[in-house]
């Protein structure tokens, strides 16, 4: 299989007809090799329209799903990034060739330990990863550019909100425990903030101190 060829497709078909518009968010969705993130049996389907089991009953997101949170975030190449729900660690790999540095948080080791393998694979060294309970962001390293949850979460958790930097952006999906929409979150120049609703979604659950509790 030329997996070349299939990111190629991936981007044509279920990024770019679908509008998404940003140049760099492409650029690095078109470079970064998708399928070293999930199971080498499964790598035949990494480019396919959809999430895809990554062990732990966790999920790598969709592709146009990784694609419209992270052009959401607005990122130029400057910015600190910070990142709950690792999983696989491909959207890690997105945000780290668009921003100056990621900080990403996974509950569960296994994942977590994959992901940083998969990661030094590609030789992203501005990837800070830690195995915690995300829902309380990483307060030492705050304030941030831009937040990203890739987990879905019963409202947006003010602590971080509070970690947002002036002009900062947080997106996160927020719904009941099957079904959410994603949010976006700005905090303006003059330090309010002001949040914005769009698409539909559907996302494993973000669990811990500010989302859901421990599973059944
Ligand atoms: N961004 C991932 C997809 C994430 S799936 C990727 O590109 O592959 C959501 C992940 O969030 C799961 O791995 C889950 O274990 C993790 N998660 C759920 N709650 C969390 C929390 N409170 N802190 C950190 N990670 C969490």
């Amino acid at each position: 299989m030329d997996f070349a060829v299939a990111r190629k497709r991936m981007v044509e078909a279920q990024l770019v007809k679908r509008g998404i518009t940003d140049q760099r968010v492409i650029g690095a969705m078109l470079n970064i090799p998708r399928h070293i993130f999930v199971e080498e049996a499964m790598s035949a389907q990494a480019y396919s329209d959809g999430s895809l089991p990554i062990g732990e009953k966790q999920t790598i997101s969709q592709p146009f799903m990784v694609a419209k949170m992270t052009e959401m975030l607005e990122l130029t190449g400057r910015e600190k990034v910070l990142e709950l729900g690792t999983g696989s660690g491909y959207q890690a790999a997105v945000l780290a060739t668009l921003a100056d540095r990621v900080y990403t948080v996974e509950r569960i080791r296994p994942l977590a330990l994959k992901a940083r393998k998969a990661l030094d694979s590609l030789g992203l060294l501005n990837v800070n990863l830690r195995i915690a309970d995300g829902t309380e962001g990483w307060p030492e390293e705050a304030p941030f550019d831009a937040i990203l949850v890739t987990a879905g979460a019963p409202e947006v958790p003010q602590c971080l909100v509070d970690q947002l930097a002036i002009g900062g952006r947080l997106v996160i999906p927020v719904g009941d425990r099957t079904d959410q929409r994603l949010v976006r979150v700005v905090r303006n120049p003059d330090g309010s903030v002001v949040g914005d609703v769009s698409l539909d979604c559907r996302f494993v659950r973000l669990i811990g101190k500010h989302g859901w509790s421990e599973e059944p």
